[in-house]
C-alpha cells in the first residue's frame, strides 16, 4: 500500500496498535484477578477473540476502544479529513462486532462489552462499582451487560444524518 496515510491517520493506527494491554485494560484485569476471578486472554478459538474469557461462567469480555468500535459516547468524534476513510473503517468495525455478538450468542457465550469511557476519561467509574458490577454479572444469569449501560450504542446513525 502506498504511503498516504495523514500524520492523524498514522496517530489513530498507532492508538489502534496499542488496543491490547492498555493500562485500563491492565488495571480492569488486576481488578477482577484480585477478585479471585480466573480467564484467558485473546483466545483465538472464539469469535472476535476477546480480551477475557471465564470459561467457568461460559463468559467473555470485551474491552472496546470507544473510537474503534464507533461509541456514541462523548470519547468518540469522527476525524475532520477522510471522512469517507473512516466512515467505512469504523462502520466495518461496528457491523463485525454485531457478526462476533451474534455468534458468540447463538453458541450460548454470555457477553460483557466494557467501553473505554468506562474506564478513561471525565465520565469513567470507580474501579471497585465497575468491578463489583462484573463479578455479578459472572455470577447471574443474564446474557448480555454493557458498561457503560446509558450511552447510545452508535455513533452511526446522528453522524449521517449530521454529513448531509
Ligand atoms: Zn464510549
Amino acid at each position: 500500500m502506498p504511503d498516504v496515510l495523514t500524520s492523524e491517520q498514522r496517530r489513530l493506527n498507532m492508538s489502534r496498535i496499542r488496543g491490547r494491554n492498555t493500562k485500563p485494560e491492565i488495571l480492569l484485569r488486576r481488578g477482577l484477578h484480585a477478585k479471585g476471578l480466573r480467564f484467558r486472554l485473546y483466545r483465538k478459538d472464539l469469535p472476535g477473540s476477546p480480551d477475557l474469557t471465564f470459561p467457568r461462567f461460559h463468559a467473555v469480555i470485551f474491552v472496546h476502544g470507544c473510537f474503534w468500535h464507533g461509541h456514541g459516547c462523548h470519547l468518540f468524534h469522527w476525524p475532520s479529513t477522510n471522512k469517507v476513510f473512516w466512515r467505512q473503517k469504523v462502520g466495518r468495525n461496528i457491523k463485525r462486532d454485531e457478526e462476533v455478538l451474534e455468534t458468540l450468542t447463538a453458541e450460548r457465550w454470555r457477553v460483557c462489552e466494557v467501553w473505554e469511557c468506562a474506564l478513561r476519561g471525565s465520565g469513567r467509574m470507580e474501579i471497585e462499582p465497575l468491578l463489583s458490577m462484573i463479578k455479578r454479572w459472572l455470577h447471574g444469569k443474564a446474557g448480555r451487560l454493557s458498561i457503560p449501560d446509558k450511552v447510545r450504542k452508535q455513533a452511526r446513525s446522528r453522524e449521517h444524518r449530521s454529513s448531509l
